[in-house]
């Protein structure tokens, strides 16, 4: 009789809670007696329990009364393990290890991604700092640290090199970084092999949680939920939380607003767009490397600034401009010259140039000089239009892969050679007039964002 009552409570729960909920929460229960106004449950884990009782028991009192059962009160206690369930499991994830974090199951780490190779500058200072301090391991400070940016611009590299630094200063702690993809695949396949339990106890059980690329659960509920109560779980406790992402917080789409002010709560960060700066520093570390790989390998002064200049998209574009660059010519045998850099690379460049057009330099530069849009084509030969013309011709020619008689059509149908003498004028005085030097320094920089 009180076992036909749960199982109708059973269904009733069903639609109350949810099916995720009931499958997870629910079913696993197992009702062994209802006397003197006492259901009591048997539960796999003592965490189940105590899970159970805070979030479910108002509701399985409440349906249990309604469907007539003398009960004033549930109780849940943990099955005492048999024989076979007191051995050690064979599956990894259950191992009963609560030191390091050999056992989590984690995303592998690039033994590359490490503080030591990570170029800092003013775009990604404070994410560094930020990072830097969490892989100190000291007491929580802000929680969660939230990076987020554009693609290739280091949040994957930070994280990884937060989980190295931390294995190094504190191996007792057990880190766990993985990718919010990883996060939902163990998730669905410990709902489908109803292993939720130790799903929960071991994302509940570590001291530093990461998760990349968190906008993937977006629009994923179950995952957003579970995502939700762990980190919630593991706030209360004061353990470190670090997320990335390719936006803030509160611009990622389909992602619950509990969530999004949860993610808030502590530091955001973001990862900006890179400075010439900042690509050439990070040029210069991995050409650094690729020499003492490819001894004898020359390269000619200039070609590190010139990809600076042009590629401005990403790191990893960046990086794989230069891979290419030093195989190509070590299979050649030549100096990497600006010439073998052009050639080998003119996908690239011509992907990374697509944005800036002549006209947009001759807007900014006009707008800069403070002169009509329409005197960078007309014939006006006055030195205060002339001369920012020349610096338009000579910024057109520096960040775009137009050839000198096409800038010329661009530039009221000049011919090349007035172009070229005007790129010329422009090298020189560069060098001498400080003033101009500085205008095409803000101004590239303006134009390459
Ligand atoms: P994200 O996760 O933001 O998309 P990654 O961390 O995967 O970007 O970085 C892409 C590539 O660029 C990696 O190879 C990484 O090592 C490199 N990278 C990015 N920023 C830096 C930096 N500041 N210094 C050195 N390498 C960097
Ligand atoms: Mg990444």
């Amino acid at each position: 009789m009180t076992h036909e009552t749960w199982g109708l409570v059973r269904e009733q729960l069903a639609v109350r809670i949810g099916k995720n909920n009931y499958t997870t929460w629910i079913e696993p229960l197992k009702l062994t007696t209802l006397a003197n106004g006492v259901a009591h449950f048997e539960v796999p884990t003592t965490f189940f329990g105590n899970w159970v009782s805070r979030n479910y028991s108002d509701h399985i009192l409440n349906h249990l009364q309604s469907s007539g059962a003398e009960v004033g009160r549930v109780e849940f206690s943990v099955v005492r393990p048999t024989e076979a369930e007191a051995k050690p499991a064979p599956r990894p994830v259950a191992k009963p290890v609560a030191r390091g974090s050999d056992d989590l199951p984690g995303s592998p780490l690039d033994a590359r991604f490490t503080f030591d190779s990570f170029v800092v500058g003013k775009p990604n200072e404070l994410a560094h700092a930020a990072a830097r301090r969490v892989a100190e391991g000291g007491p929580v400070t802000f929680n969660p640290l939230f990076l987020y940016g554009g693609v290739g611009l280091g949040k994957t590299h930070l994280m990884h090199a937060i989980a190295h630094e931390l294995q190094i200063r504190q191996p007792h702690l057990r880190v766990l970084y993985l990718s919010a993809e990883q996060f939902m695949y163990r998730f669905v396949q410990a709902l489908r092999e109803r292993q939720i339990m130790d799903f929960k106890e071991i994302f509940r059980s570590v001291d530093v949680l990461m998760v990349d690329d968190v906008q993937f659960i977006a629009g994923k509920d179950s995952t957003q939920e579970e995502f939700f109560h762990t980190f919630n779980v593991l706030v209360d406790q004061n353990k470190q939380i670090v997320i990335s992402a390719d936006r803030a917080p509160g611009e990622i789409k389909d992602l619950e607003d509990r969530i999004k002010s949860r993610l808030q709560c502590g530091l955001v960060v973001d990862l900006h767009p890179t400075d010439y700066e900042l690509r050439l520093g990070i040029l210069q570390t991995k050409a650094e490397y690729y020499r003492s790989q490819y001894k004898g390998l020359q390269m000619a002064t200039g070609v590190l600034e010139f990809l600076a200049h042009r590629i401005t998209t990403n790191v990893r574009v960046l990086e794989g401009a230069l891979t290419r660059l030093f195989a190509f010519a070590s299979l050649v045998g030549r100096e990497i010259t600006l010439e073998l850099t052009q050639d080998c690379l003119a996908d690239i460049l011509r992907a990374s140039d697509r944005k800036l057009t002549i006209e947009e330099i001759q807007r900014k530069v006009a707008e800069h000089y403070n002169i009509r849009l329409a005197d960078m084509i007309g014939p006006k030969r006055l030195r205060n239009i002339a001369r920012p013309r020349q610096v338009a011709m000579y910024l057109a020619k520096q960040l775009t892969l137009r050839s000198l008689p096409e800038i010329g059509r661009r530039f009221g149908g000049r011919d090349h050679t007035t172009i070229m003498h005007g790129v010329k004028r422009i090298e020189e005085l560069m060098s001498t007039d400080s003033q101009l030097s500085d205008d095409v320094t803000l101004l590239r920089r303006l134009l390459q964002g």
